[in-house]
């Protein structure tokens, strides 16, 4: 078995605590590494690695930190094999959907190699006799950021990426369910140039998590993860002075209006409901068909095409349409949460509770599972259950199944399947939600824009990646500077005293 480290100034290292946390294989249920779990002593020792080395990366200009992004996105090319088949051993994901992983996090640094433009500041020539305003963006000095296990590739991208080519050093506390692609992503950057102590990986738990929130060195937090967590983070962070920004968990409903096209829809439903397990906080977990005959229509579509999902090992091959779940922990979770619906009174139209994969029997695999009739007050309605279950929960008519979308707590993403374009228009301008698809079910906004949801979605301003990245890494200074004209008729200058 693996022992696997921290990544503190320049080296993969040990660490002190003597404290582990087991990795697992999801697909074969072993463990396959143990990674170390830090304590303040540990984290203490990155930060003063990372306070040393930041003033003179902040100090090296931003075509040359963007030239550092440059070199990165070619190394991922060049390892992306690698890192996607890491990536899927230890969180169970097929391929594919590995390699998306580190795709999506790879066009955050694409954005970032645009750091100069985007760095700039702003000048107001004349702002009153002889007075120049000008504004401009510095590094916070020492962030962190704490990372889920569902995308250990692409959130750790959308975090270090712009506060590193922002001036800033970055703390990395990966989940510790798979930290062994952020500790590849760390040395890639090294040997992108990146100066040592710029970017370090600190494995842990919520020991290293409170030692990050507790730090006085430590300017900001980035954190995305579960509701609760990110709550918690939020609170203890700014109430310690730092600069806070929390992702919390989703469900995410797609409505269904009766003149969608069916097919196209049930398809969606299909990749969005149960693609990676149905492990993504932009996943749909709740179908709001519109009208009876409509819901009809689309579970006697959905049924066939989820009797025909392949689960299985991500080493099966490109057949494979989801993989385990990561934990037997959240395999449970899912399973109890399965049964609270059949109590609760949803009808379960498929049941994927017996589901035996031959040969993986002690596997974190869960069948896919759809309920229909889910009303507001279950349980599986309610809760984010994060794994292959959706819900069909009917409503009468639009202004029923907006309702649903707009009282739930959490607001990340939501989509509407439709024709009409009014109805498109009418949801998108009146949802309470963040990320709105119009017949997209996964509207996950792409680097240049901002990606974030609304209500108990998220604790904090601004969004992650995109230009609000740049405003979140960053703090605005503001000059204002006075040169009195000294130029006499004839061209004397005679420089006066300032009154
Ligand atoms: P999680 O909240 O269990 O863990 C996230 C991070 O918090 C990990 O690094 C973990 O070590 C740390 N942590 C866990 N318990 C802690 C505690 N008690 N105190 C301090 N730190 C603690 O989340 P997860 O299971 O890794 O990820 C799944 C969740 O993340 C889902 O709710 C999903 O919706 C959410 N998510 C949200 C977004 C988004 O952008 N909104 C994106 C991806 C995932």
């Amino acid at each position: 078995m693996q022992d696997l480290t921290h990544y503190i100034d320049g080296a993969r290292v040990p660490g002190n605590s003597g404290r582990f946390g087991d990795v697992f294989n999801p697909a074969t249920g072993e463990v396959q590494a143990r990674v170390p779990l830090a304590d303040a002593a540990d984290l203490d020792r990155a930060v003063q690695v990372a306070q040393a080395a930041q003033p003179a990366w902040a100090a090296v200009n931003p075509q040359r930190r963007a030239r550092v992004m440059m070199k990165f996105v070619d190394l991922l090319h060049r390892d992306m094999d690698k890192l996607a088949e890491a990536l899927s051993r230890e969180h169970g994901k097929t391929l594919p959907d590995a390699a998306g992983d580190v795709q999506r996090g790879l066009e955050v640094v694409e954005y970032c190699i645009g750091a100069p433009q985007l760095l700039k500041g702003e000048f107001t020539d004349g702002a009153g006799p002889g007075i120049d305003m000008y504004s401009m963006r510095q590094a916070l000095g020492v962030c962190a950021g704490i990372t889920p296990f569902n995308f250990p590739a692409m959130i750790p991208m959308w975090m270090f990426a712009p506060a590193i080519v922002c001036g800033n050093a970055f703390i990395l506390k990966p989940s510790e369910r798979d930290p062994s692609v952020p500790l590849m992503l760390a040395e890639l950057m090294e040997e992108a140039g990146l100066p040592t102590g710029i970017l370090q990986v600190v494995n842990g738990d919520k020991e290293a998590v409170d030692a990050i929130l507790d730090h006085p060195v430590i300017q900001s937090v980035g954190f995305v993860g579960s509701t609760p967590i990110a709550e918690y983070i939020y609170g203890r962070g700014c109430s310690n002075g730092k600069r806070v920004q929390c992702f919390g968990g989703a469900k995410n409903h797609m409505i269904i209006m009766p003149d969608a096209d069916m097919d196209q829809a049930a398809d969606a439903l299909i990749g969005a409901g149960y693609g990676a397990a149905g492990e993504r906080c932009m996943a749909i977990s709740v179908a709001v068909p519109v009208g009876e005959e409509t819901a009809d229509r689309l579970v006697e579509k959905l049924v066939p095409r989820i009797d025909k999902l392949k689960v299985g090992p991500y080493t099966a091959g490109k057949d494979v349409d989801y993989g385990p779940v990561v934990t037997a922990a959240a395999k449970a979770n899912i399973l109890k949460l399965v049964e609270s619906g059949v109590e609760q009174g949803a009808e379960l139209v498929v049941d994927g509770r017996d589901f035996n994969l031959q040969g993986y029997e002690d596997g974190f695999f869960v069948g896919p599972h759809l309920f229909d009739r889910v009303t507001k007050d279950m349980d599986i309605y309610k809760q984010e259950i994060f794994g292959p279950v959706l819900s069909v929960v009917r409503a009468g008519d639009y202004e029923e199944a907006l309702g649903l979308a707009m009282d739930h707590e959490m607001g990340n993403g939501t989509a509407i399947f439709t024709r009409d374009g009014d109805a498109a228009r009418d949801f998108a301008a009146r949802v309470n939600v963040g990320m709105i698809g119009v017949n997209v079910p996964i509207p996950v906004p792409l680097a240049y824009h901002t990606f974030g949801g609304w209500k108990k979605s998220v604790f904090g301003d601004l969004n992650q990646h995109g230009p609000d990245a740049f405003k979140f890494y960053t703090r605005t200074k503001t000059v204002t500077s006075r040169w009195p004209s000294g130029i006499k008729e004839g061209g004397e200058f005679n420089f006066k005293p300032m009154d």
